[in-house]
């Protein structure tokens, strides 16, 4: 197949590397590097679980990319995973965790229930009914495995073009007027999608936080950490950028194009959670805080459907702020239904969804 692919986040660059790899010939165009800050798979790290409470479908995707990603490391020589598991912290005996624990045992993927006060240099666990360590799971460096799925690519014979793209028919027509036809135009376009195609996409931008506070060396190497009932995560000190923990609830709406302002208006949230979870980081100094863009569809679930008018037009996105993970996996979903013709499953599907944000990290209680 000759396939066309605009944009280069996760999504994009996942479904370019296993396409050429597969013997396709791709041509691949972004109007940024790849990774770059203001697309949603920029930025430095990425908590990569199984954990998707009853969920079975994502939970089995996000298990499959974990095997894709280490595929990627061994091409590119890069190291991409820190497989230094996750732990999630369970108010409720029945909650999101018992789900995810459930599942993923029915999946044969390990989980531990443990004392979490052996895992961190701090963490305070009074009001915790368990700790679920996800000890395969773990942190992408995000910026790093997208400039990586992308030279694979390439690697694999694929074309990269620089260039912002716009529809024209089933084709897509570059900002030098070049024109672009194949045998699939894939629009995975992020935080834009919801512009090029208004009719069809109704994805909800917003601008989320990430903060990165300065802690000793023993945070090196601890677990990455999700409390989905307060809706916060994070990770130990990866790379010596500090200790991460941002808040996973919806931020205000932003524009695809609109400048994304330094962050830091979450600090106090976060902070207040810290000094109760982690007391010894409740006054740490901020390493550095950043915001950039979650493209949320209105039940977290991703878009990956052919185009009603041009069943050679596809479009890919809604990463609902969990996406990253799920690349390469979603990537061979996709190229699957493309060569064999058989649709998508409809949980991808372009048509009405119902309000959910439960496979997000985000816990179920309402927004802001
Ligand atoms: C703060 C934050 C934390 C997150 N945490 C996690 C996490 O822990 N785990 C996880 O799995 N996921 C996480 N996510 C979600 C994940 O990062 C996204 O779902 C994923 O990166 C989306 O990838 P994408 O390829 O769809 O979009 P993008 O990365 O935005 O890529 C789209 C690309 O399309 C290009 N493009 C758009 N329009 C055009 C055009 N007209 N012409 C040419 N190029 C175009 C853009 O330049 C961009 O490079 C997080 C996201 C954020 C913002």
């Amino acid at each position: 197949m000759e396939v066309v692919i605009i944009g280069a986040g996760s999504f994009g660059a996942s479904l370019a590397w296993t396409l050429a790899r597969g013997g396709d010939q791709v041509t691949l165009v972004d109007q940024f590097e790849p990774g770059d800050p203001r697309a949603s798979s920029g930025g430095e790290t990425r908590l990569m679980r199984c954990c998707h409470g009853a969920d079975a479908d994502y939970t089995a995707s996000a298990r499959r990319a974990r095997t894709l990603w280490r595929e990627l490391e061994a091409e590119s020589g890069e190291a991409l995973y820190e497989e230094c598991g996750v732990a999630w912290f369970a108010p409720r005996t029945d909650g999101w965790e018992a789900a995810s624990e459930r599942v993923l045992a029915e999946l044969g993927a390990p989980t531990e229930r443990v004392d979490p006060t052996e895992l961190y240099p701090s963490v305070a666990t009074d009001d915790l009914a368990f700790t679920l360590l996800e000890p395969e799971a773990g942190v992408l460096r995000a910026q790093r495995a997208v400039r990586a799925l992308a030279a694979q690519a390439k690697a694999h014979g694929a074309r990269i073009m620089g260039a912002a793209a716009r529809p024209d028919g089933a084709a897509a027509v570059l900002d030098d007027g070049t024109r672009l036809e194949g045998d699939a135009v894939v629009w995975a376009c992020g935080s834009w999608l919801g512009d090029l195609f208004p009719s069809l996409v109704s994805l909800r931008v917003t601008r989320q936080e990430v903060l990165l506070f300065a802690c000793e060396a023993a945070w090196g190497g601890t677990p990455g950490w999700v409390e989905y009932d307060r809706a916060m995560y994070g990770t130990g000190n990866i790379d010596g950028l500090g200790f991460k923990a941002s808040l996973d609830l919806e931020g205000p709406a932003i524009g695809a194009d609109e400048d994304l302002p330094a962050g830091g208006s979450t600090e106090p949230e976060v902070r207040a959670y810290l000094s109760r979870r982690f007391p010894a980081l409740a006054r740490a100094p901020l390493n550095y805080a950043r915001s950039c863009r979650y493209e949320l569809t209105p039940d977290t679930r991703f878009i990956a459907s052919s185009h009603p008018d041009h069943e050679r037009m596809w479009l890919l996105g809604g990463g609902s702020g969990h996406g990253f993970k799920h690349g390469p996996a979603l990537a061979e979903v996709v190229a699957e239904a493309m060569r064999s013709g058989e649709p998508l499953p409809e949980r991808f599907g372009l048509g009405e969804r119902s309000a959910s944000r439960s496979l997000r990290t985000a816990g179920s209680g309402p927004g802001r």
